[in-house]
């Protein structure tokens, strides 16, 4: 079964008080079984962990070596033992700013399923791109260069987050025509390359500029099955309005 997600990604943004009581905010409201998720900054991680809620707590960022003389890099390892389960990998931001490429994704994707977590993949083309008409050959580049080495088993501890690089950050979101014409490739891709069982199982999320507003519509779409909100996260009202966007 395909699960209902909304998650923030609160990227490096928010005072630990107001990190605090943002999670505090959204944690323990009913949300009609829609798994509430945030990506909180990683030095706000073990407080957040001790907390009485039902929001899952992900990693941004998380360097796939055990541990080491990495000045500065945090490890999977040390966010697994911490409690974290998600760890967030492959999100423009990492990809652009901070040269991730598709064989570096890989070995975090490996590092975090082999402790047992949950990856939240991110993929997506730049404009350029679909100004070509390239974008799906991109994306399916992208998954099968960092996730499509998983054996069955493993895949399914993925969630997929569909982000075109131009929607993220800009007020610019994706149609909800081209939202869903990716997810449906996606899913396509995923059931070729394993099962169309277990591409059934796996949600796949729209990210990019998706707030309160737009998000009933996209999350109407077949094969979108929830939402990575970056800006949109950051206050309570506007992330619970998101995870009420569902049609129950
Ligand atoms: C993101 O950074 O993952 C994102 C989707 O950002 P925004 O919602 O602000 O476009």
């Amino acid at each position: 079964m395909r699960r209902k997600i909304v998650a923030g990604n609160w990227k490096m943004n928010l005072s630990p008080t107001e990190a605090h009581q943002l999670f505090s905010t959204i944690s323990n409201k009913s949300s009609n079984g829609v798994v509430k998720m945030v990506f909180p900054p990683s030095i706000y991680l073990s407080e957040l962990l001790k907390l009485n809620s039902d929001v899952i707590i992900g990693v941004q960022n998380f360097y796939p070596i055990e541990k080491g003389a990495f000045t500065g890099e945090v490890s999977a390892k040390q966010c697994s033992d911490l409690g974290v389960t998600h760890f967030l990998v492959g999100h423009s931001e990492r990809r652009m700013l901070f040269m991730e490429n598709n064989a570096f994704l890989k070995q975090k994707v490996d590092a975090a399923i082999n402790l047992g977590g949950t990856v939240v993949f991110c993929c997506g083309e730049p404009l350029e791109v679909r100004e070509k008409g390239d974008e799906f050959r991109f994306v399916r580049e992208q998954l099968e260069e960092s996730l499509f080495h998983l054996d069955a088993n493993d895949i399914k501890n993925c969630i997929i987050a569909y982000e075109p690089v131009w929607a993220i950050g800009t007020g610019r979101t994706a149609t909800n025509e081209q939202a869903e014409a990716m997810h449906a490739e996606i899913r396509s891709s995923i059931a070729k390359q394993y099962t169309p069982e277990i591409a059934e199982q796996i949600s796949i999320l729209y990210g990019g500029s998706c707030n309160a507003s737009n998000a009933k519509e996209l999350f109407a779409c077949p094969n979108v099955d929830g939402g990575l909100i970056g800006g949109a996260a950051l206050v309570a009202t506007s992330f619970l309005e998101i995870v009420d966007a569902f049609e129950q």
